[in-house]
C-alpha cells in the first residue's frame, strides 16, 4: 500500500508550502518528524496547525518507512513552526499585505470583490477585530464602512477615539458568500495574517467584535457568552471579546453590556470618554 506522503499529490504539497513561504515561516517542516506533540500555547498555532496536516501526515511515517522526497528533508535543530510564528521578524503590515498578495487559498477569493485588509492606525494602541467583511466593505476595500460599521464608529467616538486611532480589520478577508459565517477551514486558511497584523501593531488591547473573532483568537469554540466582558490574555495583549456591533442593530438592548465592556478597555488605555455636548 502506499504511504500517506505518496497520496499527497506534489502540486498541493507544493502549494502547501508556497502558503508557509508566503506566511513567512521559513523552513520549519524540515524537522517535523523530531516535534513531539505540543500543546497549544496562544492563538497563532493552531490555524496553522490544520494547515499544516497535509505535511503533518506526510512526516508521520518512522524514518526507515519512508525516503523522504522533494523538500521534505530531515535536517536538526531549525526552529520549530511554533517558534518561528512567534515573531515574523522585520515584520510590517505592507509585508503582510504583500504576502496575502491576490489571494486564492481558500473558496472565498472566487465571489470577492474587493480584499480587506484592515485600516487604521499602523500604532494603534487599540485593535478591534470583526468577523468578515460584508457587502460595502467587500465593495470598498476597507473594513466596517456599512450599517454595523457607523456604530462601530460611534462606539470608537464615545471612547474619545477616532477612527483613525485605532486599527480595524477582520478574521477573514474576503467576503463569505450571503455573509455567512466563515467556515473554519477559511479562518484556519486567513487567520495567521491576522496573528501577524496583531504582532506587528503589538496594541495594549484587543476588542474581538463577536464569536468567531473571539473563537479565532482563543481558540475555542465556547459561545460568546462564555467570555464576553472579561479580559483574556491572547499573546501577552489584553483581550476583550464583546458583541458584534451588527448583533447590536438586532439587539439594541444589548449596547449597554457592549459600553460596560468598553468603559473596562478604556480605563485599560487610560480613555476619559467622548466629553459630552453642552
Ligand atoms: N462585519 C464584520 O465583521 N466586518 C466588517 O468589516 C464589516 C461587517
Amino acid at each position: 500500500m502506499d504511504s500517506p506522503r505518496a497520496q499527497i499529490p506534489r502540486k498541493k504539497l507544493e502549494a502547501w508550502l508556497q502558503y508557509f513561504d508566503d506566511l513567512n515561516l521559513g523552513d520549519f517542516y524540515k524537522d517535523r518528524r523530531s516535534m513531539a506533540k505540543r500543546s497549544i500555547l496562544g492563538g497563532a498555532s493552531s490555524a496553522v496547525g490544520t494547515a499544516l496536516s497535509a505535511v503533518e501526515v506526510a512526516q508521520a511515517q518512522p524514518a526507515t518507512a519512508v525516503t523522504p522526497v522533494g523538500p521534505i528533508l530531515p535536517v536538526a535543530n531549525v526552529p520549530s513552526l511554533f517558534e518561528v510564528l512567534d515573531r515574523v521578524e522585520g515584520d510590517t503590515l505592507e509585508r503582510i499585505r504583500e504576502d496575502l498578495g491576490e489571494c486564492t487559498r481558500c473558496r472565498l477569493h472566487e465571489q470577492r470583490n474587493k480584499i480587506v485588509f484592515g485600516a487604521g492606525n499602523s500604532r494603534a494602541e487599540l485593535v478591534f477585530v470583526g468577523e468578515g467583511p460584508g457587502r460595502d466593505e467587500d465593495m470598498q476595500g476597507l473594513p466596517f464602512v456599512g450599517r454595523a460599521g457607523k456604530l462601530l464608529t460611534q462606539m470608537i467616538e464615545a471612547m474619545g477615539l477616532q477612527r483613525e486611532d485605532v486599527y480595524i480589520c477582520n478574521v477573514v478577508k474576503c467576503r463569505p458568500p450571503e455573509n455567512r459565517k466563515p467556515e473554519d477551514d477559511e479562518v484556519a486558511t486567513c487567520a495567521p495574517f491576522l496573528f501577524r497584523q496583531l504582532d506587528v501593531i503589538s496594541p495594549k488591547a484587543i476588542v474581538c467584535l463577536g464569536a468567531t473573532a473571539a473563537q479565532a483568537l482563543l481558540e475555542t469554540k465556547d459561545s460568546i457568552s462564555r467570555f464576553r466582558g472579561t479580559w483574556f490574555d491572547y499573546r501577552n495583549t489584553k483581550l476583550m471579546v464583546t458583541y458584534h456591533p451588527a448583533y447590536l442593530l438586532r439587539n439594541p438592548a444589548a449596547k449597554s453590556d457592549v459600553w460596560k465592556d468598553l468603559q473596562k478597555v478604556m480605563v485599560h488605555l487610560g480613555l476619559k470618554g467622548k466629553k459630552a455636548s453642552k
